[in-house]
């Protein structure tokens, strides 16, 4: 089980991860979903122990990976968003080395290394210098890295970027499986690759998560509740009985504001539009409404923002 209490990670005063708060379970697969600049990888990083956090912890099987790196590292695998890849190596030598590494006794790397490269489609590749091969091929070699000697967690930074079509099928096949005895964390900034693949999203947006459910669960909240926050100059009960004159409330929560004025906020059913009805309770009832604003569901705003987003890359040197 991974925890992740109250993370927090400052760039000067950029912050880029803002209180993140989250438990992943064994055997699903998780996604995390979010426009560029999100702070997938930035969190992603701090939970492989790749980088600190300013705030806040997190823990592997209980191990905390910044106290207790070696217990912790040894649970997972880590496909970075920029993998380290030895580019004079061929893949063979490359996977050998990262064997090496994660301490997988000498007797058992040959056939751990090749069961890799058979799961990830790299046999026919693996006398080849890494700087041969394509973009699609390096993914991939990276990839098998993290899978080798299956870790009980496997975090893959926006495992499909750089892949065509046909590997993006082949990829998400390979993570099906590996989820029936692996908890894998992907990142991705495509709605429809998570949706896709994953058990469970988490969304995330400058810094914070702003949803987390079932794929299906999402749906349903961006189909169905828009709200309405109102502000009126009336008695909590009196805008509980003006409200009640109106059609499509699924919720309401009043918060009294001082000098006799009430706010509001109203979930409505099937997202209908409830302006007029309340605006005419209102006055129909001599009741001044100081102000009314529809709310957007903000994950409908999110979406957008990740349907519409085009892949920006950093430089290299950046991370
Ligand atoms: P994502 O992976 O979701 O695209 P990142 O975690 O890479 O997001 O970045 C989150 C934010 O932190 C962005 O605004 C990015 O510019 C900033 N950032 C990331 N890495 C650094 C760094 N090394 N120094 C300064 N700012 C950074
Ligand atoms: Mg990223």
């Amino acid at each position: 089980m991974i925890e992740v209490k109250n993370l927090v990670k400052k760039y000067g005063n950029h912050l880029a991860v803002d209180h993140l708060d989250f438990r992943l379970e064994p055997g699903k697969i998780y996604g995390f979903l979010g426009p560029n600049g999100a702070g997938k990888s930035t969190t992603m990083n701090i939970m492989t122990g790749y980088l600190g956090a300013t705030e806040g912890a997190v823990l592997i099987d209980g191990h905390d990976i910044l106290k207790e790196p070696e217990e912790a590292k040894k649970h997972i695998g880590y496909l970075p968003e920029l993998p380290p890849l030895y580019t004079d190596m061929t893949v063979q030598e490359y996977l050998e080395f990262a064997a090496e590494l994660k301490r997988i006794p000498k007797g058992e790397r040959e056939s751990a290394i090749e069961e890799v490269m058979k799961l990830t489609k790299l046999m026919d590749v693996q006398m080849r210098l890494i700087k041969n091969l394509s973009k699609g091929y390096r993914q991939r070699v990276g990839l098998a890295q993290a899978i080798l000697g299956f870790p009980d967690i496997i975090i893959l930074d926006e495992p499909t970027v750089g892949l065509d079509p046909k590997q993006i099928v082949e990829i998400r096949e390979l993570i099906r499986n590996l989820s029936k005895k692996h908890t894998v964390v992907l990142s991705s900034h495509i709605l429809a690759e998570v949706r896709e693949v994953c058990d469970y999203i988490l969304i995330i947006s400058k810094g914070k998560l702003v949803a987390s459910d079932t794929p299906e669960n999402l749906e349903k909240r961006m189909n169905g509740t828009e709200g309405l926050e109102i502000e009126a100059k009336a008695a909590p009960e009196k805008i509980r009985s003006i409200l009640s004159l109106v059609d499509d409330i699924a919720k309401l929560e009043i918060d009294i504001q001082k000098d006799g004025i009430a706010r509001a906020k109203i979930e409505t059913k099937n997202g209908a539009d409830i302006r007029e009805q309340v605006f005419f309770a209102f006055a129909g009832e001599k009741c001044p409404l100081l102000e009314m604003k529809a709310s957007k569901a903000s994950l409908e705003e999110i979406f957008m923002e990740l349907t519409q987003g085009e892949e920006v890359y950093r430089d290299a040197g950046d991370l």
